[in-house]
């Protein structure tokens, strides 16, 4: 597994546009497999997303690490996920972040992910079970949000729950398919950028889609 893992970094991260070492060094760490579901254990390194169940699947690697990338981690951030799934992000992140706090809606996924990340031994993580589209404001504001569902755009509360300087990626567009944006806080309001083209699940919520 650690050298399919090797392979996958190599090929499908460094290969590509991800040039961060410590992120890098992060995938190379966690084990996707612990993540995945038995029945593709023998896929677990493909650069792909799998079902994880619920309808609902585990990003790609490749995803994951360029939105990770996007964030420009230091190690001293406190960050909130909205969307734990798997808990494959949350361990990425926990490896990277000082702190993170991650919401799923759907709590059999929500338990599964806290069981494994606490056997990884990971400390740093606070799971939540909820509506993430109106974010977490009992621990706001976060120096990163990380919305790893698609939204019809920026949830409003969760820009508020920015921190100035604070930086955001989230999906938006429609239902088939979406931009990542990465929006930067500042004083007067936000800057966006794209980084490319993706497609993920729909953020069911208030602040998303409608069920
Ligand atoms: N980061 C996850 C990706 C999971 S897919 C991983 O790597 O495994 C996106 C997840 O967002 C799904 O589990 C879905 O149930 C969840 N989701 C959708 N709408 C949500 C909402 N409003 N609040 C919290 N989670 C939501």
């Amino acid at each position: 597994m650690e050298q399919l893992r090797g392979e996958m970094v190599a090929r499908d991260l460094a290969g590509r546009d991800i040039y961060d070492q410590q992120v890098l060094a992060a995938f190379q760490r966690v084990e996707r497999h612990r993540f995945v579901p038995e029945e593709f254990l023998n896929h677990a390194y493909d650069d792909r997303p799998l079902p994880i169940g619920g309808g609902q699947t585990i990003s790609q690697p490749y995803i994951v690490a360029l939105m990770t990338q996007c964030l420009r981690l230091n190690g001293e951030e406190r960050i909130l996920e909205v969307g734990t799934g798997s808990g494959y992000q949350t361990a990425i992140l926990a490896e990277l972040a000082w702190e993170v706090y991650t919401i799923e809606r759907i709590a059999s996924l929500s338990e599964r992910a806290q069981k494994t990340l606490a056997e990884l031994g990971y400390a740093n993580f606070h799971v939540f079970v909820g509506d993430g589209s109106q974010g977490l404001p009992q621990h706001a504001p976060f120096d990163r949000i990380i919305v790893t569902a698609a939204a019809p755009q920026p949830p409003a509360p969760l820009i508020e729950q920015l921190t100035v300087g604070g930086i955001m990626v989230v999906p938006t567009g429609s239902r088939v398919g979406q931009d990542l944006e990465v929006i930067t806080k500042n004083r007067d309001g936000f800057t966006t950028a794209t980084a490319c083209r993706c497609t993920f699940v729909p953020l069911i919520g208030e602040h998303g889609y409608e069920k």
